[in-house]
């Protein structure tokens, strides 16, 4: 058994409701792969049960992190 991302593995269209504008929050990746201007030395470590997804407003450009939860495949 392994644990996938839904989000990642587009198993699931989850979508998130900005809280700003009503807005729909679309799905920007990975914390990892956005964040590009992280210190080498202070590396994201993965989360076993969790995958950590930026989402930005596509109406007024919000950003929120949320955790997914992974699912057994
Ligand atoms: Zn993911
Ligand atoms: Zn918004």
């Amino acid at each position: 058994m392994e644990k996938i991302c839904p989000v990642c593995n587009e198993i699931n269209d989850i979508e998130y409701i900005c809280d700003n504008c009503g807005g729909k929050l679309v799905d920007k990746g990975r914390i990892q792969e956005y964040i590009d201007d992280y210190s080498a030395d202070m590396p994201i470590d993965d989360y076993k049960d969790y995958c950590l997804h930026i989402f930005v407003c596509n109406k007024c450009g919000n950003k929120k992190k949320e955790y997914i939860h992974k699912v057994i495949i």
